[in-house]
C-alpha cells in the first residue's frame, strides 16, 4: 500500500480520525452494499445476486496497516 501526503484535511473512513494537512494517508477501494449482500436471501427459489459498487475511501496509516 502506497502512502500519500494529503494537501487537504481528510477523514479516515475506518476510525473517523482526522487526517491533517501534510499527514500520510492511503486509499483503499471498498465495496458498497456489503451488508446487504450478507443478508441476501433466496426468494422464491431464486438466488439474489448483489452487485458491488467499489468506491475509493481515504484511510489513515494505522488503519491501512491493520487491514493489510
Ligand atoms: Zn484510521
Amino acid at each position: 500500500m502506497k502512502l500519500k501526503k494529503t494537501r487537504k484535511e481528510r477523514k479516515c473512513y475506518e476510525c473517523k480520525t482526522l487526517i491533517n494537512k501534510g499527514d500520510l494517508y492511503g486509499q483503499r477501494s471498498i465495496a458498497l452494499g456489503e451488508k446487504v449482500n450478507g443478508e441476501s436471501q433466496t426468494i422464491e427459489g431464486m438466488y439474489t445476486v448483489v452487485h458491488y459498487m467499489r468506491i475509493p475511501v481515504d484511510m489513515c496509516k494505522c488503519c491501512l496497516e491493520k487491514n493489510k
